[in-house]
């Protein structure tokens, strides 16, 4: 089967600087952006999270987010790092 033909750019999240306002979340049309407990949070405190390979790179979280914690990088950075090249394989 071919290979999926992947977007120019993709979204990279900082699930450390993000605050939870959903507002990336809410933007997202393929719906790949949920909430994940916060690494360094109390229990109750959400993050958000994108599901990589589902990402069209449409930049939209990148322009709503109003604490700059999402960066579109071009996909080949993703494909030179081991973990995020294994998900979109
Ligand atoms: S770049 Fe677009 S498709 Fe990718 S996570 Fe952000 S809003 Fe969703
Ligand atoms: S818009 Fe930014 S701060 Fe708000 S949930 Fe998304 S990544 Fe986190």
């Amino acid at each position: 089967m071919a290979k999926k033909k992947l977007p120019k750019v993709l979204a990279l999240l900082d699930e450390d600087m993000c605050t939870g306002c959903e507002a990336c979340l809410v933007v997202c049309p393929v719906d790949c952006i949920s909430t994940i407990p916060g690494p360094r949070h109390e229990s109750s405190f959400q993050v958000c999270t994108i599901d990589l390979p589902r990402c069209i790179g449409c930049t939209l979280c990148h322009q709503v987010c109003p604490w700059d914690c999402i960066t579109m990088l071009p996909t080949d950075q993703f494909l030179q790092n081991e973990n995020t090249a294994k998900q979109l394989e």
